[in-house]
């Protein structure tokens, strides 16, 4: 795994999106010890964004991944749609409870991030690079 910057890359909110995003991320997390645990958290992170956005289906989210010292830290940011109504909040705020549940499970640490126009969630799935860091 490329241990230096942020990978971010945007996607549709599509359903169909979601293998897209897993091939990203498992470009990005090839051979990280955490690989399965990133893979599986981002794609509830984007399942839950798409959900989110349903309503508003030309929107887009991006998916970013940074390795910090001793965790991957994944984010998923959802822009919606500024101004625009969100249909089945109550829905979606359901299946996002589920999906965090498991990233909850997965991972060290997690949160949300809400405004009028845009919804980030972060998790960080622990890892212990620095202290092999020499087989990096
Ligand atoms: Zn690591």
């Amino acid at each position: 795994m490329d241990m230096t910057g942020t990978k971010r890359r945007e996607f549709p909110s599509l359903l169909e999106e979601l293998g897209h995003v897993r091939r990203f991320v498992g470009g990005v997390v090839a051979g990280h010890p955490a690989e399965d645990d990133v893979i599986l958290a981002v794609s509830e992170l984007a399942a839950n964004a798409v959900e989110h956005s349903a309503a508003t289906r030309d929107d887009s989210f991006e998916v970013r991944i940074t390795h910090l010292a001793d965790a991957v830290r994944v984010e998923v940011h959802d822009h919606g749609g500024a101004g625009r109504p969100r249909a089945g909040v109550a829905g979606a705020e359901a299946t996002r409870g589920r999906g965090l549940f498991l990233v909850d499970h997965l991972s060290r640490g997690w949160g949300i991030t809400h405004k009028p126009d845009h919804t980030g969630v972060w998790c960080e799935i622990g890892c212990t690079c620095t202290l092999s860091s020499a087989a990096a």
